[in-house]
């Protein structure tokens, strides 16, 4: 028989896939702390929930057996039982994923009370408006959760229960209001449902677990896992736990704390709680908590507890710690613990403390890190410099400032940021169904609730900047208006602009200037770590002196990736390049070219000093011709206009028609390009090769030029082209091999078959693996993202877009083998990437693994690149297989 319940005293943080995180964390919590600090309880596993799914809803057999024998041993660990009229037993229903999915799953508390277990309650607490309230909550929670009862029908009676007896607070709700309330909430019940709130907690149990493991298949848990990238076949853990009360009185409450400050990263914890509070308050930022540090004052030895709990479980997870705990009548009890999940700045404070304080070593510390998050880091600020009217302020919840119109709904910044627009997302406060809508804002601002609330979770997760609890303002979404009050006041509507700083935690209507960020010193010290651990080299894609530069500083070691098409782009540059491409003649086409070679060694020139002494790679012409001139439909409508006005420049455009008509392909992707374009007009790369060459002269500091031939896929290609570069080189008195070197681009599935045979005239390949995705899968790039790729996703056909992390069985085994067999035929082969996965950490740890020397990707990416490629060499020090 397979075993579905384990009780906490026999789990362990080990047991994390089995048990979920809050389940392994409540387990180690019991094993670290001791069993008097963690509530005891039992957690049904992962995998009975996985075996429910399967069997299209039905407890795996056995589940409900050993549901029954935990509930015996915890009724007599507590010498109470459920649903007892004298001393009733209550306990929480808990999700509890292997990764957390904050808000996402459902949790049920205060589980056992009845109409007759209530006044158990009141008999042994002596506590009559505390057992009401926690009966009204569970009848509340239940409602909502195991039968779907919108939370606002509760919501609202509650308000109307507080205006009936004009108080504020729902603390301030006495005895006979809570009695009252318990008894709209049960006729809310049967309304909505038909039934009667059931009586008998062994069915509230059996209700509230399915409820549990629904709730993974719930659709805002799968919208948030299609987010986060968490396979669906996870299944959800379900803890039962006994209750301890928040809600007793003034020396019990609730909240959550971090072992550090979660925005910054400081050495001082830091969290919310709210007293005479359970824990569901405080998370969902309808009440405005307080500071823990304010607990000192509030009740001393309970503060120093929990301070000293928040370094042990801090060194013994060697990770910063979330935790959420419960004060009840004076004592201390932990209800869960995990890795704090934090905004780039904690993180990389976090690492370099770590190491300082000798709690990590380097490698541990950077491995703390999560790259993609680093993003954040290079957010704008507001100018520090600038004079601006602040607005209203409010907690700096996740760093970074944002400019943008205001919306009221999750859908309106969608739409919005569909048309392109930069928005940001402004309510009251947030909860599951405004996730897609921070993923479509640029910035995050609420009226309502602390660091911990929703909205400051979500927005540090996806490292959007959020004001929250701005409670200077009154945000009116029906109106769709927002209310200032203080000196600045006024009222505010849909689509008016404004700027928030997450960092400050300020809002303004002014325009302020933002400023780029720079690297501080504790990015600055963990980049350092990291390029003394990696072994994988970082290079950009850069096309522009300021782009080399900017990257430069980010710490890229060399261009990997020069696209010369963009120089022919610019408004002199034009004219010439059409000439080039129309002339009739290869002399013509000579005489353009000229005109065009000094323009672009000087582009080449800005390029290698911002880049003195380190390695460039140009790239050879890439794009069809076509590119440069004007579209077909376009041109042919001017034409046409052309001969009805019998207009001067008839003639000239008539012979542009016929060029364009000549050159324009069905599908210009797998037409004449590439080195294909080279051999057909061998003198644009001759001109090329000349501007490179020259440019490099000419520096001070020479680099290292390394030119490039795209697209190439027969032997003979590369072959050709080389004999022309090394050609032009013996004209400007280079060396190949000292003064420059010959490569090509890997981008076609043949050329990673042929590798050996193309290797043999190349001294480099670049694995372009933009075009190589393209050509491997026969993808459009441009077609396919919006058309199908979503509904692929949907499908679980594929789990993300290959374009974003390579396809790594595919368009990866493509590399590893043009690599291994490029090498085997020439050793010494340099190997690098330069498509966009070169900044995608997931990808950069798989192109370590298949023994590349360097990745290259834009310049804002650098920093992460170099993280990453830490990282992979610290889980693969020998690179390998996966
Ligand atoms: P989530 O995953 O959404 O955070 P939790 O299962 O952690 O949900 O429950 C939310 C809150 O409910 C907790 O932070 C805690 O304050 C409260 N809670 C859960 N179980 C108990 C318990 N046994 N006793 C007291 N409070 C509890
Ligand atoms: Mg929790
Ligand atoms: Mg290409």
């Amino acid at each position: 028989m397979s075993r579905w319940v384990y009780d906490f005293a026999d789990g362990s943080k080990d047991m994390r896939e089995l048990l979920g995180g809050k389940g392994s964390g409540m387990a180690e919590m019991t094993r670290v702390l001791g069993a008097e600090r963690v509530p005891a309880g039992f957690t049904i596993t992962t995998e009975a929930c996985v075996q429910y799914m399967r069997n299209d809803r039905t407890e795996p057999d056995g589940m409900a057996d050993q549901v029954a024998e935990a509930i015996t041993r915890l009724e007599e660990h507590s010498g109470k039982r459920l649903g007892d009229t004298e001393d009733p037993l209550l306990v929480s229903v808990r999700s509890g994923a292997r990764e957390s999915m904050p808000g996402m799953l459902d949790t049920v508390l205060n589980l056992g009370l009845s109409d007759e277990s209530v006044q158990g309650l009141v008999r042994t607490t002596g506590n009559e408006r505390f057992a009401w309230d926690s009966y009204r909550r569970f009848v509340q929670m239940f409602g909502n959760v195991s039968r779907g009862i919108a939370g606002e029908r509760f919501e609202d009676a509650i308000k109307a229960a507080k205006s009936q007896r004009d108080v504020t607070e729902d603390t301030d709700l006495d005895v006979d209001a809570l009695k009252e309330l318990t008894q709209t909430f049960k006729d809310i019940y049967r309304e909505e449902t038909g039934d009667d709130f059931p009586q008998d907690p062994s069915e509230q149990l059996r209700l509230s677990i399915r409820a549990v493991f629904d709730s993974w298949a719930g659709e805002r848990a799968i919208a948030y896992r299609r987010l986060n990238r968490i396979p669906d076949d996870w299944g959800t853990a379900v803890n039962v736990q006994q209750m301890v009360f928040g809600n007793k009185g003034d020396t019990s409450g609730s909240g959550v704390a971090f072992s550090r400050d979660e925005v910054t990263g400081a050495p001082e914890p830091s969290g919310d709680f709210l007293p005479n509070a359970q824990g569901e308050d405080v998370v969902s930022g309808v009440r405005t908590p307080r500071d823990i540090a304010e607990i000192r004052d509030w009740l001393p030895e309970v503060h120093a507890e929990l301070l000293e709990i928040l370094g042990t479980l801090e060194r013994h997870y060697r990770n910063m710690q979330d935790t959420e705990f419960t004060v009840e009548e004076g004592r201390l009890y932990m209800l869960q613990t995990r890795n704090a999940k934090r905004p780039a700045q904690a993180a990389v404070r976090f690492a370099v403390d770590a190491v300082k304080e000798q709690l990590l070593s380097r490698e541990e510390a950077l491995a703390t890190i999560d790259p993609s998050t680093l993003d954040a880091l290079l957010h704008p600020t507001f100018d520090p410099q600038a004079d601006f009217n602040v607005l209203a302020t409010g907690v700096a919840a996740s760093p970074g400032a944002a400019k943008g119109a205001v919306v009221f709904s999750a859908a309106d910044a969608v739409a919005a940021a569909d048309e392109g627009r930069d928005v940001i997302l402004v309510r009251p406060f947030t909860d599951a169904e405004d996730v897609a809508g921070f993923h479509a804002a640029k910035g995050i601002l609420t009226s309502e609730g602390g660091k911990a609330s929703h909205a400051a979770l979500v927005a540090r997760g996806m490292g959007r900047p959020a004001v929250v609890g701005a409670d200077a303002i009154v945000i009116d979404l029906a109106a769709k208006t927002i209310t200032v009050n203080g000196a600045n006041g006024g009222v505010l509507h849909e689509g008016d602009q404004i700027a928030i700083d997450g960092t400050k935690g300020c809002v303004t209507v002014d325009d302020v200037p933002l400023v780029e960020a720079h690297v501080d010193e504790n990015f600055d010290q963990v980049l350092t770590w990291a390029d003394e651990i990696r072994t994988l080299g970082v290079r950009t894609n850069a096309d522009t002196p300021e782009d080399a530069r900017r990257a430069r500083q980010l710490g890229a070691e060399g261009i990997g990736l020069c696209r010369t098409e963009h120089m022919f782009m610019a408004e002199d540059r034009q004219p010439k390049m059409r000439a080039m491409i129309m002339a009739n003649t290869r002399e013509a086409r000579k005489e353009a070219l000229a005109e065009l070679l000094p323009l672009q060694q000087e582009d080449f020139e800005g390029l290698f000093e911002a880049m003195a002494g380190l390695p460039v790679t140009v790239r050879l012409l890439d794009p069809p011709l076509h590119e440069f001139l004007p579209n077909l439909p376009d041109l042919a409508a001017h034409v046409e206009r052309a001969r009805i006005e019998v207009s001067d420049d008839l003639d000239d455009l008539e012979i542009l028609l016929e060029r364009v008509q000549e050159i324009s392909e069905e599908n210009p992707m797998l037409g004449t390009r590439g080195c294909r374009l080279g051999i057909l007009y061998p003198e644009i790369y001759e001109m090329q090769v000349h501007a490179i060459l020259r440019a490099a002269k000419a520096a001070e500091e020479p680099p290292h030029p390394e030119i490039m031939i795209p697209l190439v896929n027969y032997e003979h290609e590369i072959e050709l082209m080389r004999e022309l570069v090394v050609g032009v080189g013996d004209q400007e008195g280079l060396t190949v091999g000292e003064d420059y070197t010959v490569g090509t681009m890997i981008e076609l599935p043949r050329a990673c078959f042929v590798a050996d045979r193309i290797a043999a005239f190349a001294d480099f390949f670049s694995f372009g693996t933009n075009d190589l995705t393209q050509t491997a899968l026969g993808f459009s790039r441009d077609d396919v993202e919006s058309k199908f790729v979503p509904t692929y996703m949907e499908r679980k056909i594929i789990d993300r877009s290959p374009f974003e992390t390579i396809d790594k069985p595919g368009v990866g085994w493509l590399v590893r083998l043009g690599a291994w067999v490029g090498r085997e035929a020439h050793p010494g082969l340099k190997l690098g990437i330069c498509g966009e996965h070169g900044g995608d950490p997931e990808s950069i740890e798989f192109f370590h693994m298949a023994g590349l020397d360097y990745v290259s990707c834009s310049p804002f990416r650098v920093p992460i690149a170099r993280i990453a490629a830490a990282q992979a060499q610290i889980t693969h020090p020998h690179g390998g297989w996966e």
